[in-house]
């Protein structure tokens, strides 16, 4: 273990820059450097600001795996060593926190997630699990909201309901007001008849290429899925706001998000859609002291995307709480919806999934993408979307090299050793939902034990040496990475049903792809992911250790301190 004295931290600069030369972090070729990344603040001298002593310190470096203790100053690590070198480093001043044997982790990274916050505060919550308290919830706010102006419910979730939803089970909710009730997976939404007479939608309406009006019996049954939703967003009246009654909402919700995040021990999210009104949450939040997860924004807006261009701005500018990320496009369905597209057919139907971008129209995004200097990151779950997109990530990289890029496949569910092989051989990143195992269990029989063995393909990709992060893809998925670590590692759903054990991991190997390999995914591998000296003091300190405890309790595990930039955010402090 490292031995620091107090002399040799009051010059800790020197030493910090050492750590960094003998390649503590991973190896990072000038190409790897994203634009602007900030280097740690060396040669500052003084008390550290903060002491850890006597945890159970997983680093997730492996140059030092293990510690006992490690001090921060600035917002950073600069000492990780045992408690009693470490200690030494403490002057009267220095506040020090006893761990008393807890577990410490850096904090928690998720790699694909949409934090809003809107629509938990402001919405309708219909993540119930009986039709009769979905109506209930719809007809209250139906009663207050004044005819013919939308009612929309959000986080529905079908496989957690007592029985199929209905276009007609929402027409007992009203017929003044056009309903909608949105899964959470995003991918498909409930309408009632008055929302398919506003959008002039029939029985005999053919479906579009990229979406579906599903019916039962030749008539509409209410579920629509994909870009058939789009018709509906422009017919009704919506709720209106002005700019500062907005601007006021989308602040207030990402601040809501930060306090959920740090409860879980999330201090870094990629958000996987990120539109102008984020971004201006994120800055309103920042100013006032309110965001407390450091955000990758993978932009999901034309608007946006086109005013980064013109700017010239590309992935990597901005610093470590606010960070220009990736552009991203959705090429098929769902996993937790079961519309994604793939070679064979759900278990028992002859329905192969949905795909919503054309090869062509995968070129073209990718390629402008990519030679405008951006990573990209493609929402594909199904095999079929998955090669789709490798050749276009593929035909990229080929006209315009640059190995470092770090593509990612979102999600990247379903997958078979052609396809992980090519994304090792092009560097592509897959962000596999990490707690979907355990929370949509139900769902997974429609696959079969074929398929599960190579969904959430956790296993296959480390064994691969591709460095997979997790993901939740909130609100799809729970954010909460002590589930996902759980599920990760038992591979076992809420009703104890195993599926695709074979993709099993260890502990150690979650706590990898919770912390370090998050921030690889975002090329801040050098700043972040892990407690190293020079790094963002980013960690959590969790009251049981979950090598300890059993597997299948993981998740019940509290999070006892949260830390970001060596502030403690959770529990939220008075000063
Ligand atoms: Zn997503």
């Amino acid at each position: 273990m490292a031995k620091y004295t107090r002399g040799e931290f009051l010059g800790f600069g020197a030493a910090l820059a050492g750590g960094f030369m003998l390649g503590r972090l991973p190896p990072a070729t000038a190409s790897a450097l994203a634009p602007g990344l900030p280097q740690p603040a060396a040669g500052t001298i003084g008390d550290p600001d903060l002491v850890v002593v006597n945890g159970r310190v997983y680093t997730s470096d492996p140059a030092l795996p293990r510690a006992e203790a490690f001090a921060v100053k600035n917002g950073r690590f600069v000492a990780v060593g045992s408690t009693s070198d470490v200690r030494n480093l403490a002057s009267s001043r220095t506040p020090v926190i006893d761990a008393q044997r807890m577990a410490i982790t850096p904090g928690f990274i998720d790699a694909h997630c949409h934090p809003s916050g809107v629509q938990e505060l402001y919405g309708v919550n219909t993540n119930l699990r009986t039709v009769r308290e979905i109506q209930a919830a719809i007809k209250k706010k139906a009663d207050a909201t004044p005819g013919g102006f939308w009612v929309s419910g959000f986080m529905f979730d079908d496989t957690k309901l007592d029985r199929p939803l209905t276009r007609k089970d929402l027409d007992e909710a009203t017929t003044e007001h056009p309903v909608s009730v949105a899964h959470r997976g995003g991918h498909t939404t409930f309408y009632n008849s008055k929302a398919f007479e506003l959008a002039g939608i029939t029985k005999d309406t053919p479906d579009p290429p990229d979406g579906r009006f599903f019916r039962d019996n030749g008539e509409l049954n209410g579920r629509v899925a994909e870009n058939a939703r789009g018709v509906f967003n422009r017919v009704g009246k919506r709720e209106t706001f002005t700019p500062d009654e907005r601007r006021n909402r989308a602040r207030n919700g990402m601040r809501y998000m930060s306090e959920l995040f740090n409860a879980a021990g999330l201090t870094s999210v990629h958000n996987a859609g990120t539109s102008p009104e984020h971004i201006l949450a994120y800055e309103d939040c920042r100013k006032n002291g309110e965001l407390t997860h450091r955000a990758y924004m993978m932009i999901r807006s034309t608007e946006a995307y086109n005013g980064l261009k013109a700017a010239n701005i590309y992935t990597g500018f901005g610093d470590e709480w606010i960070r220009v990320g990736g552009i991203k496009f959705v090429a098929d369905g769902s996993a937790s919806e079961r519309t994604m597209r793939m070679s064979t057919p759900y278990v028992g139907t002859t329905d192969y999934g949905i795909l919503t971008m054309t090869q062509e129209q995968l070129y073209e995004a990718i390629d402008d993408a990519h030679s405008h200097h951006f990573q990209v990151g493609v929402h594909a779950n199904g095999d079929v979307t998955i090669d789709m997109v490798l050749k276009a990530y593929e035909r990229a990289l080929q006209k315009w090299p640059d190995p470092n890029r770090r593509h990612r496949i979102e999600h990247c569910t379903l997958v078979n050793p052609d396809l992980i092989r090519r994304l090792k051989a092009n560097g592509v990143i897959p962000t596999p939902f990490w707690t979907y195992v355990y929370y949509h269990g139900e769902k997974w029989k429609e696959y079969g034990d074929e398929k599960i063995a190579w969904m959430f393909a956790h296993r296959s990709f480390l064994d691969a040496g591709i460095p997979v992060p997790g993901a939740s893809d909130y609100t799809p998925g729970p954010f909460e990475p002590l589930m996902a670590i759980q599920s990760m590692v038992t591979r076992t759903d809420y009703k104890g049903r195993v599926w695709g054990p074979n993709q099993k991991v260890t502990v150690d190997e979650a706590l990898t792809i919770a912390t370090i390999n998050g921030a690889h995914a975002s090329s801040e591998e050098r700043i972040k992911g892990s407690i190293t000296a020079g790094k963002l003091a980013d960690f959590v300190m969790l009251e049981q250790d979950p090598h300890d405890v059993g597997p299948d309790s993981i998740m019940k595990i509290k999070v006892n301190r949260t830390v970001v930039g060596g502030k403690t955010v959770y529990p939220k402090q008075n000063s």
